[in-house]
């Protein structure tokens, strides 16, 4: 099989196995529990990957929140940004394109009755900057844009987003899941509050990603209230033993693409190139790429092939390529981020988004434009 969807999961990487392995086995103990090594030994793994994680972002290691994964780290923040910083001003605004985890919350936040602003973006995906100023004239509590599109890869400039809601006292989110080990994240200002991400898009372990909840400009830490009460693990934000093993996983896939991350970026540009050149050159008359070709994450391409259906194709290619229609946490229905880009039902369904990762090679994408020609 070979594997092109890599924005809805990545293959872990062994030498993360290896990492995480000793934490099923040997130290087992509760990073909680106190007095005696075990427990020692997992308290030092959990903090060694704290940091490890706090690195991709350059940030303090005590703003990392480990959870169950980025739709947990999407529902904890804006629920618990609006719980406690509602009030009466109870406005929250999210982009058009942005993950189920965040549209559902958004949606789930509505009918509790309270006012959600919905921004609208270009003809390439990108948050609209007339959209955004009318947005912030409104004055939300919360703005929540992604950093990068996981159905095209378009990216956001989240950095200027963020510096200008702080500039009249609005806090803001981004999602970074598809982002992190494929681009630059680290420095980021401070402005950009609150960050979601997720291990297993960056060749690390399933159910288990982080909130990062940045300090304000004072160092004080941001109040936001749990989704999940109990023992008052992850400084108060999550309750629950933590999982040991696949933090420490975690932390070897945040080391991994840190150590490699200009190269990797390099390798995934070098493969997209390819692939588009390969499509064009092969079927000039019925490509067309949807989204921004440029200023976007690389290895994500969405791509119409006119004339044909996403969902048959991919099943034709099913026993030998892994592919998808867009998004796998919505694939039954029409994607709504090519709909806002303005496709019709027609040209969204014959989609379907192409996502590599830097383990992909150049014969694997020969043999797949060769098998499409044969079809
Ligand atoms: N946000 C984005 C942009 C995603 O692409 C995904 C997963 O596809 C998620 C959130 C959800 O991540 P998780 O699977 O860790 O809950």
């Amino acid at each position: 099989m070979i594997y092109f969807d890599n924005s809805a999961t990545t293959k872990i990487d062994p030498r993360v196995v290896d990492a995480m392995l000793p934490y099923l086995y040997e130290e087992y103990g509760n990073p909680s529990s106190k007095y005696y090594s075990l427990a020692m030994h997992a308290k030092d793994a959990v903090e060694a990957s704290r940091a490890q994680v706090a690195k991709l972002f350059g940030c303090d290691s005590d703003e990392v929140i480990f959870t169950s994964g980025a739709t947990e780290s999407n529902n904890l923040i804006l629920k618990g940004v609006m719980e406690t910083y509602g009030g009466k001003k109870h406005s929250l605004a999210v982009s058009k394109v942005e993950h189920s985890s965040i549209l559902e919350v958004a949606g789930y936040m509505e009918q509790r009755g309270m006012e959600v602003m919905y921004i609208n973006v270009d003809s390439y995906g990108r948050v609209d900057e007339t959209a955004l100023a009318a947005t912030l004239d409104i004055e939300p509590v919360l703005v929540s844009v992604q950093w990068g599109n996981n159905e095209t890869g378009v990216l956001n400039d989240i950095r200027s987003m963020a510096k200008r809601c702080e500039e009249r006292g609005i806090l803001f989110h981004t999602d970074a899941t598809q982002v992190v080990g494929k681009l630059e994240t680290s420095p980021l200002e401070r402005s950009v509050r609150f960050l979601s991400l997720s291990a297993h898009k960056l060749h690390g372990p399933k159910g288990i990603g982080a909130a990062i909840i940045r300090k304000d400009e004072l160092g004080i830490k941001t109040k936001l209230a749990p989704l999940i009460h109990g023992g008052g693990q992850e400084y108060n934000y999550r309750s629950g033993t933590l999982s040991v093993h696949n933090i420490v996983g975690f932390g070897k896939a945040a080391e991994l693409a840190l150590l490699r991350q200009e190269e990797i970026t390099i390798r995934l540009q070098e493969l997209e190139e390819h692939l588009r050149h390969k499509l064009v050159e092969l079927f000039p008359d019925i490509v067309r790429f949807n989204g921004d070709v440029t200023n976007k994450i690389p290895g994500i391409v969405n791509v119409q092939f006119r004339g044909t259906n996403n969902e048959l194709l991919i099943k034709k290619l099913s026993d030998r390529y892994a592919l998808s229609t867009g998004s796998a946490c919505s694939s039954s229905k029409p994607s709504h981020v090519l709909h806002s880009i303005g496709l019709t039902l027609n040209e969204i369904r014959s989609s379907v988004r192409i996502s590599l990762s830097h383990m992909n090679t150049i014969e694997e994408i020969d043999s797949f434009c060769a098998f499409l020609t044969a079809k």
